[in-house]
C-alpha cells in the first residue's frame, strides 16, 4: 500500500495517481478502499475535543457554593466543635459535586450524540462508478468529484478543473476566491499558491473538478491546524452566561445580607454561635446551585429531541434565538415548492405549446422541422451540468428536467454532448442569472449556447430565430407579455439564445449579439403542507417573507398558492429587486414598501443580505433559509441560518445554525415551538428556584428579626436545595410546552430572562411560602408552645411541602389549575414522589436524621403542616388569578 506522498503539487497528475496506486477512470476498488481505511484511519479531524471527565469533576469544586460550604464546615468544627455536623456538611459537599458531575456529564453526552449526527457526504469514483459516500470514509487515492456549493472533504491534487474557484478563507483567512488549475508547480510553492490542490474545509464557489485525495483526516492542512488548537476553550451560550451572572449577583447580595446579620446580631449582643449559624444558613439558602446546569441540560435535551425529529441544531444558542424569531425569510424553489420541475410550456416564435408533460413524444415529431426547437433542445443538453454517467443522474432540478425532456423527445443527451465538446463555460450564478457554454460543432466552427432569466437573455439578443431565419428582434415587448403570462401561472421560466462562430471567440465576446430562440416554462407544484404552517406562523406572530431570484409574477403566483399572499393581493406586498436601492439614503416610501412586502422577486444575494440587515436594524430577529453558496453571507448574518439537509449545498449547511434533514419548510415550525417551549421552561425553573430560595432567605431572616426560634438550620436548607429544588426544576425542563405556544407573539429580542413581571412573581411566590413557614413557626411558638426542636421540624416540613407545591404555580395564569402543562407533565409527579421519598427516608436513616435534627412529628402536627403548605399555594393561586403574577 502506498505511503503518504510529500509535495503532491510538484508532481504530474500521472505520477501522483501512480504513486497512490489509483486510476483516473475507475478510482479505487471498494476492497482497496476498505484496506486503506485500516492503514490511514478515518477521514476525521479531531473536532472540538469534549471536556475531559476529570476536568468536569474538578470544576464542580470550583464553585462559590462549595467555598461557602467549606467555610461553614470549618466554622462548625471550630466554633461548635461539632464533628457530626462537620461530617454532614462534607457529605453535602460530596453530594452537591456528584449531582453537578452527573448532570454536566449528561449534558456533554447529549452534545456528543448530536455532533455525531451531522456527517457530510461526498461524491467519489469507486470501481468505475460514481457514488455518494460519507466523507469520513475517504482514503488517499480516492478520486473525488466536486462542484459549486460543495465543501471539499480532504486535501486533493486536481486532475481536472473546470472554471474552478475556491474560497479558502477557512484555511488561509483570505476571503478572495482562488482560481485553480492543474499545472504542476515547484516544490517550494507556499500553501496559498498551491493552485493545483484543493483543501479540506474550503468551499467550491464556482465550477467543478475531479481530484485525487492525497491526505485525509489529521494529515490534511485543516487537521493539522485543528490539532494545534484541539483543547478548545469551553464555550458557554449567552443564556448560560446570563444565568451565571444572575447566580453571582445573588451570591454577592446574600453575602452582604449575611454580614449585616452578623453585625446587627453582634451589636444586639446575641449569641455569636447563633449569629454565625444564621448567617451561614442565609448564605446557603440564597444560592440557586443547580441553575446553570439545569439550563444546559434543558437546552441539550431540546436539541436532542429536535434531532430525532429531523432538525439538527448546530449551536446551542440557536435554541434560545428560535423563541424570539419573528421574521422568516425563505426562498421559493424546494422550500415552498416541491423542487420537482417538469417542462410545461415551450414557446418559440410562431409556436406556443402548453401542458407538454401530458403529451407523448409522437406529438413533437413535427416540431423537428423548426430550427428554433432543435437548438433549444441542444442548448438544454449542452448548456447543462447534470452528470449523465452517475449511477443516478444528479444535478440542478431545472437542468435535470431539461435532460429528461430531451430524452422524452427521443434526443440522446450523451451523444449530443460527445459530438459537441465543450470548450468554454460561463457557469450559472444567482447574480448574472444565466449560464453559457461554447461548444465545437460537429461540422466546423463553434456555437455559444445560453439559457437564463428572461430579462437577462433578451437584453443580450438583437436577433430572433423565426421560420428558420435569424431576423431583427423587433417584438421584444410582445415577448415580455408572453413570458409575464407564463410566469403568472406560476411557471419558472428559462429563456434560450445562441450564436454561431466560425472561429473560437474570446470569452468576453461570448455573450454579445445573440439570437433569441424562445422560452420554456417549468411547472413546480407548491408544497401542500406549507399552507397550514404559514397559518400557524401567522397566529404565532411570525412574518414569512419570500425572497427569490425568480420572476416577480412566478413568485407572486406561488405565494398565492401557498397562502402567503391573498389572491389578487395588491402590489404593495411584492417588490421587484430593481426597486431596492440601498446605495443611497432610503426614502420613506421605499422603507414602507419593504416593511409591507411579503414577496421580493429577482433579488440578488447581496440584496437578501441587506434586507436582513434592515430587518435586524428595526429590532427583528430573523430566520433565513438558504441553499446556495451565494446565500452564505445572508445565512451567517441572519440570527438563525437555516439550510436544507438534502437539497442545500454543503457550504450552506456549514454556515447554517439549523439543518432541516428532511428538507421540509414545515419542520421549522416544530423547531420554533420547541425553542419557545425551552425558553418558557428555563424561565419557569429560574422563577421556581429563585422563589424557593427567596422563601428560605426571608424565613430565616424574618425569624431572626422577630426573635423566633430558627425555622431552618444550614444543613436543612442544603438538603432542601438539593432535593426539593433540583428534581422539580429538572422536571420543569422536561415539559412539552403549553398548547397555545404557537398562538402568542414571539418573545421580544432584547427581553432579559427575568422580566419585571417574572421578578415580581418570584417575590410573590417566595413570600407566599414564607408566610406559611413563618406562620407555622409563630403558631407553634406562641399558641402551641412547642419545643424549639419541634418548631423547627414543623417549619422544615412545611417548607418541603410548600416548595414542592410551588411547582404548580409555574403554569400560566390563563390556564386552568387542573389542566395545564405542568399538571400533565409526568416528570413533575415523579420528581414530587422522589422528593417525598427522600425526605421520608432521611427521617428513618438515623445519622441523616441526626444531622438534620429531625425529631418526628405527631399526626396532628403533620395535619397542621399540610394545612399551612396548602395555604401557601392557595394564597399564591389567589394572587395569580387576580392578575398579580404571570
Ligand atoms: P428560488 O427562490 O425559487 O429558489 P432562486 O432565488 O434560487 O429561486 P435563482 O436560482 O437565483 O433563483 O434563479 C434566478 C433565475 O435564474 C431563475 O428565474 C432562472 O430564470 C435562472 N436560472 C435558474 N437556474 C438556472 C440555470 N441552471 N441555468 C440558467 N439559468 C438559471
Amino acid at each position: 500500500m502506498p505511503n503518504i506522498i510529500q509535495t503532491p503539487f510538484a508532481f504530474s497528475i500521472k505520477t501522483v495517481v501512480d504513486k497512490l496506486g489509483s486510476s483516473i477512470k475507475k478510482g479505487l476498488t471498494e476492497k482497496e478502499a476498505q484496506q486503506r481505511i485500516q492503514k490511514y484511519g478515518k477521514n476525521d479531524t479531531t473536532v472540538k475535543a469534549s471536556k475531559k471527565r476529570w476536568k468536569v469533576l474538578i470544576d464542580q469544586f470550583n464553585d462559590p457554593i462549595i467555598f461557602i460550604l467549606a467555610i461553614a464546615a470549618l466554622l462548625t468544627y471550630f466554633f461548635n466543635d461539632d464533628l457530626p455536623d462537620t461530617i454532614a456538611i462534607i457529605t453535602v459537599i460530596f453530594i452537591t459535586t456528584t449531582i453537578g458531575f452527573i448532570m454536566e456529564s449528561q449534558a456533554i453526552r447529549s452534545l456528543e450524540t448530536l455532533r455525531k449526527i451531522g456527517f457530510v457526504k461526498c461524491t467519489v469514483l469507486r470501481d468505475g462508478k460514481i457514488k455518494a459516500i460519507k466523507s469520513s470514509f475517504l482514503v488517499p487515492g480516492d478520486i473525488i468529484l466536486t462542484e459549486a456549493g460543495d465543501v471539499v472533504s480532504a486535501d486533493a491534487r486536481l486532475i481536472t478543473a473546470d472554471n474552478l474557484s475556491i474560497k479558502e478563507a477557512a484555511l488561509t483567512g483570505e476571503s478572495i476566491d482562488v482560481k485553480k488549475n492543474i499545472n504542476t508547480l515547484t516544490k517550494n510553492t507556499a500553501l496559498p499558491e498551491q493552485k493545483n490542490m484543493v483543501f479540506r474545509g474550503t468551499s467550491v464557489v464556482q465550477g467543478s473538478a475531479k481530484a485525487i485525495v492525497v491526505y485525509t483526516g489529521r494529515n490534511t492542512q485543516l487537521g493539522k491546524i485543528q490539532e494545534l488548537s484541539s483543547e478548545i476553550e469551553e464555550q458557554h451560550t449567552p443564556l448560560e452566561k446570563k444565568l451565571n451572572a444572575l447566580s453571582k449577583w445573588l451570591i454577592g447580595l446574600t453575602l452582604i445580607f449575611a454580614i449585616l446579620i452578623v453585625f446587627t446580631g453582634y451589636f444586639r449582643g446575641l449569641d455569636m454561635l447563633l449569629i454565625i449559624e444564621t448567617a451561614v444558613a442565609l448564605a446557603v439558602a440564597a444560592i440557586p446551585e443547580g441553575l446553570p446546569v439545569v439550563a444546559t441540560i434543558a437546552l441539550a435535551r431540546g436539541m436532542l429531541k429536535l434531532s430525532k425529529r429531523q432538525v439538527i441544531i448546530k449551536k446551542m444558542e440557536a435554541v434560545e434565538t428560535l423563541g424570539a424569531t419573528n421574521i422568516i425569510c425563505t426562498d421559493k424553489t424546494g422550500t415552498l415548492t416541491e423542487d420537482n420541475m417538469q417542462v410545461h410550456t415551450l414557446v418559440f416564435e410562431g409556436e406556443t405549446l402548453n401542458a407538454i408533460q401530458n403529451k407523448d413524444s409522437a406529438y413533437f415529431d413535427y416540431l423537428r422541422e423548426h430550427q428554433a426547437f432543435n437548438i433549444i433542445i441542444k442548448t438544454s443538453v449542452l448548456c447543462n451540468n447534470v452528470i449523465l454517467d452517475a449511477e443516478e443522474m444528479r444535478g440542478d432540478s431545472i437542468e435535470l428536467a431539461l435532460v429528461q425532456f430531451a430524452k422524452k423527445l427521443n434526443f440522446d443527451p450523451k451523444k449530443i454532448k460527445k459530438n459537441n465538446p465543450e470548450s468554454m463555460e460561463i457557469p450559472f450564478n444567482t447574480t448574472s442569472k444565466l449560464m453559457a457554454t461554447l461548444n465545437q460543432r460537429e461540422e466546423k466552427g463553434f456555437t455559444v449556447y445560453t439559457k437564463g432569466a428572461f430579462e437577462t437573455i433578451i437584453d443580450l439578443c438583437d436577433t430572433i430565430l423565426k421560420d428558420n431565419k435569424s431576423l431583427e428582434f423587433k417584438n421584444k415587448q410582445e415577448w415580455f407579455n408572453r413570458v409575464n403570462a407564463m410566469a403568472s401561472q406560476g411557471l419558472r421560466v428559462l429563456a434560450f439564445a445562441y450564436k454561431d462562430h466560425i472561429t473560437k471567440p474570446k470569452k468576453e465576446n461570448l455573450l454579445s449579439n445573440l439570437t433569441f430562440l424562445g422560452a420554456i416554462g417549468f411547472l413546480d407544484p407548491a408544497r401542500e403542507d406549507v399552507k397550514a404552517t404559514l397559518k400557524t406562523y401567522k397566529k404565532a406572530g411570525i412574518k414569512v417573507v419570500m425572497m427569490t431570484g425568480d420572476h416577480l409574477e412566478t413568485a407572486k403566483k406561488v405565494a398565492e398558492e401557498v397562502g402567503l399572499l391573498s389572491k389578487g393581493a395588491s402590489s404593495n406586498n411584492s417588490v421587484h429587486g430593481q426597486e431596492l436601492k440601498f446605495e443611497k439614503e432610503m426614502d420613506d416610501i421605499l422603507r414602507k414598501r419593504i416593511s409591507d412586502a411579503l414577496v421580493f422577486a429577482r433579488v440578488t444575494p447581496e440584496q437578501k443580505l441587506k434586507l436582513i440587515a434592515l430587518y435586524q436594524a428595526n429590532g427583528n430577529v430573523v430566520g433565513m433559509f438558504g441553499d446556495g453558496i451565494n446565500d452564505i453571507p445572508a445565512l451567517r448574518k441572519a440570527d438563525i441560518g437555516i439550510a436544507m439537509g438534502i437539497r442545500g449545498t454543503q457550504a450552506a449547511r456549514e454556515a447554517a445554525d439549523i439543518i432541516l434533514k428532511n428538507d421540509k419548510f414545515t419542520t421549522m415550525e416544530l423547531a420554533i415551538s420547541q425553542g419557545r417551549a425551552i425558553y418558557d421552561h428555563i424561565r419557569q425553573f429560574v422563577v421556581y428556584l429563585l422563589s424557593c430560595n427567596l422563601a428560605e432567605v426571608v424565613s430565616v431572616g424574618l425569624a431572626a428579626l422577630l426573635n423566633l426560634p430558627a425555622p431552618l438550620l444550614p444543613l436543612q436548607i442544603l438538603f432542601l436545595n438539593l432535593v426539593t429544588d433540583i428534581f422539580p426544576a429538572l422536571a420543569l425542563g422536561m415539559g412539552k410546552g403549553e398548547e397555545d405556544i404557537m398562538k402568542r407573539p414571539p418573545r421580544k429580542a432584547n427581553e432579559s430572562i427575568m422580566t419585571a413581571k417574572l421578578w415580581s412573581s418570584t417575590i410573590i411566590y417566595g413570600l407566599c411560602i414564607t408566610t406559611a413557614v413563618v406562620g407555622i413557626t409563630a403558631y407553634s411558638y406562641f399558641t402551641l408552645q412547642l419545643s424549639a426542636a419541634s418548631i423547627n421540624n414543623m417549619a422544615f416540613y412545611t417548607l418541603v411541602l410548600a416548595q414542592l407545591l410551588n411547582v404548580f404555580n409555574m403554569a400560566e395564569s390563563n390556564v386552568s389549575f387542573f389542566n395545564n402543562e405542568i399538571i400533565k407533565n409526568p416528570w413533575i409527579w415523579y420528581a414530587i414522589v422522589i422528593s417525598l421519598l427522600i425526605t421520608t427516608g432521611a427521617y428513618y436513616v438515623t445519622p441523616v436524621a441526626k444531622a438534620l435534627l429531625l425529631t418526628g412529628l405527631t399526626a396532628e402536627q403533620f395535619g397542621l403542616v399540610f394545612i399551612f403548605a396548602l395555604g401557601s399555594i392557595a394564597l399564591a393561586q389567589l394572587i395569580k388569578r387576580a392578575g398579580g403574577t404571570f
